[in-house]
């Protein structure tokens, strides 16, 4: 396998927001459709309202391009389309397991849709996809949104966990709220065997990793690399085990890493802590997987055989049945 053959390798990817995964021809067709919006022009001229440019380097540029093209989105159809395409970029990226995951605090703001429908736009869009990626879904509790929000939420994902809602996540800007906030829903969802990540060491220090661990029980971090700043707490992921969901072009363009080439990922590989590589929010960022494991091998000097241990590290941290896991495994273990 060389680095050629990256887009052809099978891959997990765990952190992909739905919302973050729109195409931006689907965005111009909807703004047309939806708001009258755009009809004189064309994919590539909305390009720079959508995507991440060469000059835009902070959170705040990223959350404008949310803020963007949000407003395009109105409906049920609207959120099962963006999903079913989402599920097919994915297989054609060669991935053969995903959790993607979305915010219906969120759609709901945005649509009006309510929390079932939004959820269940969402599972609709994933029955449309004949074949394609084991798919499991992660819902996101926004930060800024408060205790009720996520408890509103951890119902809802517990509610359809057979319709395969297999964890929750907490996301969004990360300085509104504490983590503390959302103790008590987390250790409900816990409980109930849904899966736990949490958005934690991006814009935050290494004790944000530390809360979401010690006491919100997560077992996987989004992000997480700034967790490399305090050493105990790195010896805190390596003894509990758990996955930094790594996120290299993601952290460019927000402003946490300043040069791709600086990216702390092979660092996190030497110090023994488990990481994935994912794409967080591709149709932002302009990115694929495939493309995200090139940058690891070509620029970061991870070796073939260390990102298909990533691949590896990643079904099992996997919020994935059994059944799953074990014919993921396979397909991965047959390389
Ligand atoms: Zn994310």
């Amino acid at each position: 396998m060389g680095a050629s053959n990256m887009g052809k390798l099978p891959k997990v990817e765990l952190h992909r927001h739905l919302e973050g995964a729109v195409r931006p021809a689907t965005i111009l067709d909807l703004f047309r459709k939806n708001c009258g919006m755009f009809i004189d022009e064309s994919v590539e001229s909305i390009l720079p309202k959508v995507q991440i440019t060469g000059a835009d380097r902070s959170l705040a540029d990223f959350l404008a391009k949310f803020e963007f093209f949000m407003p395009c989105l109105r409906s049920s159809e609207d959120i099962t389309r963006i999903t079913r395409e989402a599920i097919e970029d994915c297989a054609a990226e060669g991935i053969v397991y995903v959790e993607l995951r979305f915010s219906p605090v969120f759609i709901k703001g945005l649509t009006g849709l309510s929390y079932v429908e939004a959820v269940e736009s969402v599972l609709q869009g994933a029955q449309a996809v004949d074949s394609g990626p084991i798919v499991n879904f992660i819902v996101i509790i926004p930060q800024p949104a408060g205790e009720k929000a996520g408890w509103d939420s951890v119902r809802l994902a517990r509610d359809y966990m057979s319709d395969g809602i297999t964890g929750v996540d907490i996301a969004d800007d990360t300085r509104v709220l504490g983590l503390e906030e959302y103790v008590r829903p987390l250790a409900w969802a816990r409980a109930n065997g849904l899966g736990v990540t949490v958005h934690a060491g991006e814009s935050e220090g290494p004790e944000s990793v530390r809360v979401a661990v010690e006491r919100l029980g997560a077992t996987r971090i989004g992000h997480g690399v700034r967790a490399l700043e305090d050493q105990s707490v790195v010896t805190l992921l390596s003894e509990k085990g758990v996955l930094l969901e790594v996120c290299p072009t993601s952290n460019v363009h927000t402003g946490v890493v300043a040069y791709i080439d600086e990216h702390p990922l092979p660092e996190l590989v030497r110090r023994g802590v488990a990481v994935c590589i994912n794409t967080d929010d591709p149709g932002i960022s302009g990115i694929t997987l495939g493309g995200e494991y090139e940058i690891a091998h070509r620029i970061m000097g991870l070796s073939e055989s260390e990102i298909v241990r990533t691949n590896l590290e990643a079904i099992e941290a996997a919020f994935a049945e059994e059944q799953q896991r074990a014919r993921v495994r396979s397909i991965l273990e047959a390389l």
